[in-house]
């Protein structure tokens, strides 16, 4: 499987933005059938890469994470990320976790720490994983591509701008190769992230993560959840089309698209769109970008 450093590399030397898709695997029962046909969906689009993202809590598919990675790659030929978290992980669950991505061909993962869970103890003490840069050294390691999360208005339980950036420098030095932004709707946020980065020392490249709102319990969720800011144009439409769902909808959808375009205007390094496993959200996405620009593969 092609590592994403070097899906990145190949990208900057031809002097296009690789456009890549977030899925995350079907709740209920684990089969691969549902994520097989997302996956049969979102291939024809061509993206660079897929991520798949990985739910650590009893609610998600957590462990289907490797299987749909490898099955998209096996049956459609297209570089994946595995996503995997470390909150609350031992030296013996990641040695389980490696082992099962390496037997399954997967090469390239986004760290991450996960959510906190309420009432948990933090982790702390040596051989804990107490942060994604734990994780990021002990993948890299492995020989794993490693990429990490990114966030332009700063994490949410981080108040100090200048901190985040500071962490996020240290996931690098830890061998992160490619980071992926939280998403946000306002690309001025990205553009001083962005500034802020280089001048830290952060070298490697940053992709945006965009995703639409699709409705007011989403949006209010996704931006209570990651503190996100809402412009006010969002809000308007958010007003306006309060009646309305599928307008609303489509509003975000093609307010996402606004977005995505102006970003690839100013040369981001790459976008990132999270599908929420709809095609037709991608294929808007997909749609815009090359309406925008010739140079997209897309
Ligand atoms: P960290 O980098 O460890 O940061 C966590 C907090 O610790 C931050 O506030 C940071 O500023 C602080 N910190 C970091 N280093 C230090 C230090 N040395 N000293 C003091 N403080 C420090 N979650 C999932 O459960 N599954 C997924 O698949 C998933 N995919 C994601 C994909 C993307 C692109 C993004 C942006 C997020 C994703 N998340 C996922 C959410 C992520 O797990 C949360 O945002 C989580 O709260 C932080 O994860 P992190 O890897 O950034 O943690």
């Amino acid at each position: 499987m092609k590592t994403i450093s070097s899906l990145y590399d190949a990208a900057r030397a031809e002097g296009r933005q690789p456009v890549s898709f977030e899925i995350f695997p079907p709740k209920g029962d684990l089969t691969l059938e549902s994520a097989h046909e997302v996956a049969a969906r979102l291939a024809p689009l061509l993206p660079d890469f897929i991520s798949v993202t990985y739910s650590a809590g009893g609610s998600g598919n957590g462990r289907a994470t490797a299987d749909i990675a490898a099955m998209i790659h096996d049956d459609f030929d297209l570089p994946t990320v595995a996503h995997l978290t470390c909150m609350g992980a031992t030296e013996e669950s990641l040695a389980v976790a490696v082992d099962d991505l390496k037997r399954k061909g997967i090469v390239n993962v986004l760290a991450l720490r996960g959510d906190r869970v309420p009432g948990a103890a933090p982790c702390e003490g040596p051989g804990s994983f107490r942060f994604a840069k734990d994780l990021i050294m002990r993948l890299s390691d492995e020989g794993f591509c490693v990429g990490a999360a990114a966030y332009p208005e700063g994490h949410i339980e981080c108040t100090d701008f200048r901190a985040s950036v500071a962490h996020l420098r240290q996931k690098q030095d830890a061998g992160a190769c490619f980071f992926v932004t939280q998403l946000f709707f306002d690309n001025a946020y990205f553009y001083r992230f962005r500034e802020a980065a280089r001048a830290s020392g952060i070298e490697v490249p940053l992709a945006c993560g965009i995703m639409p709102f699709l409705g007011k319990a989403q949006i209010q969720r996704m931006v209570f959840m990651c503190g996100a800011s809402l412009p006010s144009g969002i809000i308007k439409l958010l007003a306006k089309y309060e009646d309305d769902p599928a307008s609303l909808r489509a509003a975000g959808i093609e307010y996402a698209c606004e977005q995505l375009a102006d970003l690839q205007e100013n040369g981001v390094d790459g976008l990132h769109v999270y599908t929420m496993n709809q095609p037709d959200i991608a294929r808007a996405c997909t749609d815009a970008l090359r309406a925008s620009w010739s140079g997209v593969r897309l």
